[in-house]
Order: structure tokens, then C-alpha cells, then sequence
């Protein structure tokens, strides 16, 4: 049934450069850049404190390509950096259990090390890694990559919680609508989104040429509609 009176396609919703989030335990949301000084002082981040513990490390880690996705991590200074490999497949990027690499300088950490590369592995303290200023690359799958960019910012001599890695904050979902009617968009086009034209509301997909498994969910990840990532 068609609407008597349609309303011109609306253009996509103007893609904010940055994205707000929320602290993961006052929930209370910032801008990118403020978060980092509400972090230092969240009173609810200080009562998560476990006394008498080895300390931890602060980094951000961020999508290479896409800065509106971004996060706030403390490492443990008891964890090896295979525990932050785990940690950002779990929330950002697992479909099929691609490779991955951290990279420092000329240093490269694999999940699964090639000697004939010189690899190194993943099963290293993260204190000879991540040391405050450090920067590092991070590549999950090494054919249809997402590539992370991780800032490390400070030592701290406690921890917020048990977990090896603990989330701080993240940002919240950017919101996207659909091409042909302007709604809220819920899937992706594997194919269109390579012209900027994949975002399809719910009853859009339905009426979408491309066939059904080139849709992919909207998820709040830098792996959107990649590989098979259903978030
Ligand atoms: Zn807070
Ligand atoms: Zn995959
Ligand atoms: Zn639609
Ligand atoms: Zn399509």
C-alpha cells in the first residue's frame, strides 16, 4: 500500500564526527574528550576499588577509521595483553575467529605467531608492553580488517574490579537511518554500504534488492557490517 502523500527521501543523518559516552559506572554521559577527567574522579568508579591489589594501567582504544567508536579500558597489571585480545572480540569485533596482531614500534604480538615473522605472542605481561605514552596498532582478521588504535595513558596504583580488563567507558551508538524512508536504520547492506547507500529500516530491508544474507544488523561496533559481525 503506498501513502497518498509520500515524503521525499530524507538525506542520511549527518554523520557526527564524535560520539558522546557514558561512564560504565555512574552511567552518567560525556563528550569524548571530558570523559577522561570524570573518569579520574567518578566517585563510583572509586568505590568499585579492590584494596591491596596490584595496580592497573588506563588506555583507550579507538576504531583507526571510525573515531566515533571508542572505548576507556584499565588493564590489570596482572593480565597478559591475550587478555585484551579477548576482551575487544568479545565487545567489538568477533565473527569467525579471525587472526590478530598487537603492534609497538617495531614489536608485533600475534594470537597465533609465525617464526618465520618474528612474531612475538600474545602470553606477555602487559607491563612490558603497555607503558604510559605508548601507542599501539591492533589488527583483527588480515583480510577484510578493523584496525584499532590504543593510547596508554596512565599507571594507577589500584584496580576497579576483578575482570583482568575492565571497562571504563564507551561510546554510545551513533545513529543512522534508513536510505529509502529516513527511519531509524536496523540492518545494514553488505553490498549498497561501499556506495554509502546501505542503512535500511526494518520494513525497508524487506523490499531491499539485494538478497537477504547481504544484510548485516546495526551494531555499536567498528566491525559493523563486515565480514559476518552480528555484534
Ligand atoms: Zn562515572
Ligand atoms: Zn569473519
Ligand atoms: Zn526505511
Ligand atoms: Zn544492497
Amino acid at each position: 500500500m503506498s501513502d497518498p502523500t509520500p515524503e521525499a527521501p530524507q538525506p542520511p543523518a549527518k554523520r557526527r564526527l564524535s560520539t558522546r559516552g557514558a561512564c560504565a559506572f555512574c552511567l552518567r554521559s560525556f563528550s569524548k574528550g571530558a570523559i577522561v577527567r570524570h573518569l579520574e574522579t567518578c566517585p563510583a568508579r572509586q568505590a568499585a576499588h579492590l584494596p591491596g591489589r596490584k595496580g592497573s594501567v588506563h588506555i583507550s582504544v579507538e576504531s583507526r577509521d571510525d573515531r566515533r567508536y571508542w572505548m576507556h579500558l584499565e588493564v590489570a597489571n596482572s593480565a597478559i595483553l591475550a587478555d585484551l585480545d579477548v576482551f575487544v572480540r568479545d565487545t567489538w569485533l568477533e565473527c569467525c575467529g579471525h587472526l590478530s596482531e598487537f603492534r609497538a614500534g617495531r614489536m608485533s604480538y600475534a594470537s597465533s605467531p609465525d617464526p618465520d615473522w618474528n612474531d612475538g605472542s600474545m602470553d606477555v605481561p602487559v607491563g612490558r608492553v603497555l607503558q604510559p605514552g605508548a601507542a599501539l596498532e591492533y589488527d583483527y582478521d588480515f583480510g577484510s580488517t578493523t584496525r584499532l588504535y590504543i593510547r596508554v595513558r596512565e599507571n594507577h596504583p589500584f584496580r576497579s574490579g576483578e575482570a583482568p580488563v575492565v571497562l571504563l567507558a564507551r561510546n554510545e551508538a551513533p545513529e543512522w537511518t534508513c536510505v529509502a524512508c529516513g527511519a531509524p536504520a536496523t540492518a545494514v547492506c553488505t553490498t549498497c554500504i561501499w556506495e554509502g547507500s546501505g542503512f535500511l529500516c526494518e520494513k525497508c530491508s524487506g523490499e531491499h534488492p539485494c538478497t537477504e544474507e547481504m544484510l548485516l544488523p546495526v551494531v555499536n561496533s567498528p566491525r559493523m557490517g563486515v565480514c559476518g559481525y552480528v555484534g
